[in-house]
């Protein structure tokens, strides 16, 4: 006999464990099922894992200059086995405080596959359950390219590198996105040899040309080699045929050139949120569709910021300056190292772009360290419409990174 649920979620990412608790707490009796762990791409192969080793890739690499400042440290060296062991214990940490959250809010968990049957019909291990409702949360994957298929230990996608047990002297990126230019970052500071391929005109090609051309000008700085325009036409046993004629080699190659929805069909009358939608696949656009999906509370899809980690930080809101008309819009841009702050961190390197329109800010592209927080400063502002001159009536404290808005503002 089939047990009844008001609310059936089949995906415990952030989507699915997102949507389970909000609906719990109104009340609703809900299942949620899991094939794999807790948490999903985001916590255990994507957002946590990768900005967790990211951590100590920074701290390695301010490390490496720290007599700048005064501060000496004997043989300085790391163990990428004890980096992989704290990522481990940081992602079981957040796993279980989202299992216990599931616990307190009753959410009846199933760990095995599930089977879309109908609307309102899930199988799992040979057992049916009839639900009121149906979420498919099921995520994505990483997408392979033709003819150069992940074979996991020389041709590797995002969960393939995170289960290294050591660092290869070299590697090979094709894809300059946001995992593509994370990764080339982590590896770079921990000394391995890094070339980064993109396909498009410049690196980060989802960003503003402006932000591409800095990263361009970082990544130069920080020895990571790139070609842009460029594709990988073949691999041939370890040789890499660029599309440019010249021919590369690399230990490893990582291929990050995006995720494919884990969809089979969809089906009338169920609602499917997060990467599965093949929309904007972040943790935060899947977050807001949960809780839109489940409460209610709408939010603005043009508005959703997007972070690339690392040092400085990059992120960016808003329209880009290459999609507006010339002469429909004003820019204000603000170099980091005019900021006390930055130097004051040893990190002034980054710029700051705010577009406006109708005195008002239409788009944000910020290179700084704290740019994720940064960013979610510009979202408000903009979600509200504040006027620049509401916006300048603002108290910024000082020294911050903060103050680069406010004096960017004042450009205008
Ligand atoms: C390397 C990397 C770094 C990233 N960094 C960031 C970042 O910094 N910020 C950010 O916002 N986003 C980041 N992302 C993207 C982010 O991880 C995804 O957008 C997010 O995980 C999507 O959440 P989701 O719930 O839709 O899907 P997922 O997290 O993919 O979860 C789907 C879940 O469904 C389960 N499932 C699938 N099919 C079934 C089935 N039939 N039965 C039961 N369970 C099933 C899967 O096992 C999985 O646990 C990153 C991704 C990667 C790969």
């Amino acid at each position: 006999m089939a047990e009844n649920f008001d609310l059936g979620i089949i995906g415990a990412g952030p989507a699915g464990y997102t949507a389970a608790l909000h609906a719990a707490s109104t009340g609703l009796k809900v299942i949620l099922f899991e094939k794999d762990k807790i948490g999903g791409v985001c916590l255990n192969r994507g957002c946590i894992p990768t900005k967790t080793i990211l951590h100590s890739a920074e701290l390695y690499e301010e490390m490496k200059c720290a007599q700048e400042l005064g501060i000496y440290a004997e043989k300085l060296d790391f163990d990428f086995s004890k980096i992989i062991e704290h990522k481990d214990k940081t992602v079981e940490k957040l796993r279980k405080g989202i299992e216990l959250a599931l616990k307190n809010a009753k959410v009846t968990l199933i760990n095995a596959a599930a089977k879309l049957i109908d609307k309102n019909t899930i199988l799992a291990d040979d057992v049916t359950y009839k639900c009121s409702k149906i979420i498919v949360a099921t995520g994505s994957e990483p997408k392979s390219l033709k003819g150069m298929e992940f074979d996991h230990n020389y041709i590797l996608n995002s969960d393939d590198i995170l289960n290294l047990t050591g660092l290869p002297e070299s590697i090979l990126i094709i894809g300059s996105g946001a995992i593509g230019t994370e990764w080339a970052r982590i590896l770079a500071a921990f000394d391995v040899e890094v070339t980064v391929i993109e396909a498009a005109e410049h690196l980060l090609p989802l960003a503003d040309t402006d932000i591409s051309k800095r990263l361009e000008r970082i990544f130069k700085s920080k020895k990571i080699k790139f070609y842009t325009s460029t594709t990988v036409e073949k691999i041939d046993n370890t040789k890499i045929h660029l599309s440019n004629g010249e021919t590369v080699s690399a230990e490893k190659i990582l291929v990050a050139v995006g995720r494919k929805p884990c969809l089979d069909e969809k089906i009338e009358g169920v609602s499917y949120i997060g990467d599965v939608c093949g929309e904007i696949q972040l943790a935060h656009y899947a977050i807001k569709q949960a809780i839109s999906e489940v409460s209610g509370i709408p939010f603005d899809k043009s508005l959703v910021p997007s972070v690339v980690y690392g040092c400085p930080e990059i992120a960016w809101v808003g329209l880009r300056e290459q999609d507006l008309e010339a002469g429909s819009y004003q820019k204000a841009t603000l170099l980091i190292s005019s900021l006390g702050k930055s130097h004051c961190d040893n990190c002034s390197d980054g710029l700051i772009k705010i577009l406006t329109q109708n005195n008002k800010i239409i788009g944000a592209h910020i290179v700084s360290k704290e740019a994720s927080a940064l960013i979610q400063q510009i979202t408000l502002a903009i979600q509200n419409e504040i006027s620049i001159n509401k916006l300048k009536e603002i108290c910024f404290a000082h020294p911050t990174y903060s103050e680069g808005i406010f004096e960017c503002l004042f450009k205008i």
